[in-house]
């Protein structure tokens, strides 16, 4: 196949380069050591958020968005360019707001979300004050055939109750965690592939439950993580957090 990249993508890629040569490379190793304090709790790096500052002042800020008005305006191929070079470096993503889960979610949002969820959970995020995570993989069940997750919300009044348990949820650990987007049967007397939801939960709201984080060869990946986590009758209001 072949294709050329626009002008405006190169130009990018290669200020975004430039950005990591010079501002990002350096700072793996401080990024690290901040990454806990003292007595081994997570925090996040200070020198990530200095970082944060100098891309968005650059101008390299949220270009995982196809749309032009918040992000790049540039398209997946495109993009996927940008994202080798960020990959390159374990922290560069986010240094410019452009890390998973939060790219994804972001982009649910932007696209399915009421303009009251936009004002609560997109805005801080593509402003890059919080973070989120996205929990379908559960442990009782083979996850990467989706139609098997069997965490369950069922509608009670006015609220959602939800129960299940989660693993491998990416960024469930950091501090800054505000919310998950949450995988889960909402219809159980539906075709398999019309079973499934997916629901806005803060974190904070009573039930929700870090259990551990999970290890990738031996790392915890502070200050992000990838947690084990229950639900215990979890109730989020209908109207607000509605189901997708
Ligand atoms: C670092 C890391 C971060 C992650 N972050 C997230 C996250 O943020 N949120 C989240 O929800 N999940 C996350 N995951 C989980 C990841 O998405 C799942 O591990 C993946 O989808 C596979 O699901 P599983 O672990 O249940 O494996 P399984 O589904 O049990 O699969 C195990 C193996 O069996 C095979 N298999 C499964 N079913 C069948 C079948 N019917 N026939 C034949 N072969 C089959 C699979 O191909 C695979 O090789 C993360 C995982 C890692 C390692």
């Amino acid at each position: 196949m072949e294709y050329e990249i626009s002008q405006k993508a190169q130009d990018l890629i290669n200020r975004v380069q430039d950005f990591i040569n010079k501002e990002v490379a350096h700072n793996e190793t401080l990024y690290h050591e901040q990454s806990k304090d003292a007595d081994g709790t997570w925090v996040v790096p200070p020198i990530m958020e200095e970082m944060k500052v100098k891309a968005r002042a650059a101008g390299l800020w949220n270009m995982f968005l196809p749309e032009s008005e918040n992000g790049a305006g540039l398209t997946n191929l495109e993009y996927a360019h940008l994202a080798e070079v960020m990959g390159a470096h374990g922290i560069s993503s986010e240094v410019f707001n452009c890390s998973a889960p939060d790219t994804g979610n972001m982009e649910v949002l932007y696209d399915f979300g009421t303009e009251e969820q936009k004002e609560e959970w997109l805005k801080p995020l593509l402003e890059g004050s919080i973070r989120s995570c996205f929990a379908m993989t559960e442990p009782g069940v083979a996850s990467s055939d989706a139609t098997n997750i069997a965490s369950s919300a069922v509608l009670d009044g006015d609220e959602y109750v939800i129960n299940g348990e989660k693993w491998w949820t990416s960024g469930a650990g950091d501090p800054r965690c505000k919310f998950i987007i949450f995988m889960c049967v909402t219809n159980p007397d539906n075709h398999r592939h019309q079973r499934q939801s997916q629901i806005l939960v803060p974190m904070d709201a009573e039930g929700v439950e870090v259990i551990r984080p999970m290890h990738v060869f031996g790392y915890d990946d502070a200050p992000h993580g990838h947690a084990h986590m229950k639900f215990t009758n979890v109730r989020v209001p209908k109207e607000q957090y509605d189901s997708w």
